[in-house]
């Protein structure tokens, strides 16, 4: 039929899927820019990732794994989902380690020479024996390496090993400075009890300078002694370092009533839109649910799990039906033992289902720049021609990295792994401390998250990786 003449423009429009460049070169991602300005105006128009984030925090508090406040952040993510009318939501139950922190941490400098006791700031790290009652009271010797503990010989046994070296303020990435340094913190009071330590007291993993000390998990070893580990803030570390040199026989009391208790059962929680064409085929876009206890977990990973519900709810909004399936998991415990992304890897439910791409947020509700991966080559490149669609987000970055800790036991089984890289600066300075509170998460950079994961979401979902 021939069409009349005035429809002839539009008619060319919408014959043609992709606009050709002035290079001449394919526009792949003509029909992404517009999702990404809906994407955009859905979600800046009424910040739901921050909201979420506040209702979470406000009712759960901190959620550490096993506690009364992570059950009931199950219980309250969940009920998020369900207000989306998801396709699904449901739980996959796992059972979970219960440290309890306990209402004793501290440690002081003893007075001497007419000087009085002086408090240091401390807490116990994640997993730490207690103390004896009365606490340990010893010298203190300050190393900066497990290589130059392993050479002070018997000047280490009976003392309190003091792990002093900073995360390196040089570096631009500060994941990579707390990846150098935070050997201290894991294996510390392992390597500490092997030269015949007491307790070891960790600086804190942050490179602001403050009087906020940063909890964390650490190992025992079941064939090495025991002993208590605490991390000290970092004006702490600095002023027990100046007086280490001033008076290097001084004495510490370190007084811990941490406990482990039995393991209790828990919970991942899930939502998903079903694909509409091949929904057999799963996106995964998640972070984790539980916290450390001193904060409420705003940025770690509050904030990675309000954006993955943000992406099905803004996918809701925009009526935006996905080819492949797009799942948001809330992984629990991942701060102490990664029993949730363990679980989810090999729960019999996997069995049937064909993971397609792995996308994890769990470095801080922060502005974000794109994303890193670990897929092989290959993949990289492929999904890397879809970084132009992100450009007018501020977030084109595609670059080989780390993805996720939740993911990685599927990652490593050749599943493409994503994780949203965002601007890390202030990061530590809020990480796994008291710190970790939802006045330090900016709306904006928030909800910018939650949209370029979704943009990746839908990208990939309709595409393919
Ligand atoms: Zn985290």
């Amino acid at each position: 039929m021939r069409l009349p003449r005035i429809a002839y423009p539009l008619a060319w429009l919408m014959l043609v899927p992709v606009v050709l460049r002035a290079s001449g070169e394919t526009d792949r991602c003509a029909n992404y820019r517009e999702i990404a300005a809906q994407l955009r105006a859905s979600g800046f128009g009424s910040m739901n990732a921050y909201a979420l984030l506040d209702e979470l925090t406000r009712r759960c508090g901190p959620r550490l794994s096993g506690s009364a406040n992570a059950d009931t952040a199950v219980a309250v993510t969940q009920a998020m989902m369900e207000r989306l009318h998801l396709d699904r939501v449901w739980r996959e139950r796992i059972t979970v380690p219960r440290w309890v922190r306990g209402s004793v941490e501290k440690a002081v400098v003893l007075g001497s020479n007419n000087r009085p006791p002086t408090s240091l700031s401390v807490c116990a790290l994640g997993g730490s024996i207690a103390t004896p009652h009365g606490g340990i009271t010893a010298r203190v010797i300050e190393v900066h390496s497990f290589k130059e503990l392993s050479v002070l010989g018997e000047a280490a046994i009976g003392k309190i090993v003091f792990f002093n070296r900073p995360m390196d303020p040089t570096l631009m990435d500060t994941f990579e400075a707390y990846g150098g340094a935070v050997e201290q913190r894991y294996s510390g009071a392992l390597q500490g009890a092997r030269v015949g330590a007491v307790a070891v007291l960790v600086r804190s993993m942050t490179l602001a300078l403050d009087d906020v000390p940063h909890t964390g998990s650490m190992g025992y070893a079941d064939t090495v002694k025991k002993i208590p580990a605490a991390a000290l803030s970092t004006k702490g570390a600095n002023l027990l370092s100046k007086m280490l040199k001033e008076n290097p026989g001084l004495k510490v009391r370190l007084t811990l009533s941490a406990q482990t208790l039995p393991d209790v059962p828990s919970a991942n929680v899930l939502g998903e839109i079903r694909g509409t064409e091949k929904p057999e085929e799963v996106i995964v876009v998640g972070g984790h649910l539980d916290s450390w206890d001193k904060g409420t977990g705003a940025h770690d990973d509050g904030s990675g799990c309000m954006q993955a519900i943000e992406v099905l709810s803004l996918f809701r909004k925009l009526g935006l039906r996905p080819k492949r399936t797009v799942r948001a998991v809330m992984f629990m415990n991942e701060e102490n033992g990664m029993r949730g992304g363990k679980a989810y890897a090999i729960d019999p439910a996997r069995g049937s289902e064909n993971h397609i791409a792995l996308i994890e947020s769990d470095r801080g509700g922060f502005a974000p720049r794109g994303f890193t991966t670990d897929a092989d080559s290959t993949v990289f490149e492929r999904v890397r021609q879809w970084a132009p669609c992100f450009e007018a987000l501020k977030a084109a970055s595609f670059a080989r990295g780390g993805s996720g800790a939740d993911i990685s036991p599927l990652a490593s089984k050749g599943i493409p792994g994503f994780g949203l890289d965002v601007e890390t600066q202030r990061y530590f300075d809020y990480h796994h401390s008291a710190n970790d509170t939802i006045d330090k998460v900016n709306p904006r950079e928030l909800e910018l998250g939650a949209i370029v994961l979704a943009l990746l979401c839908y990208v990939l979902a309709q595409e393919g990786v």
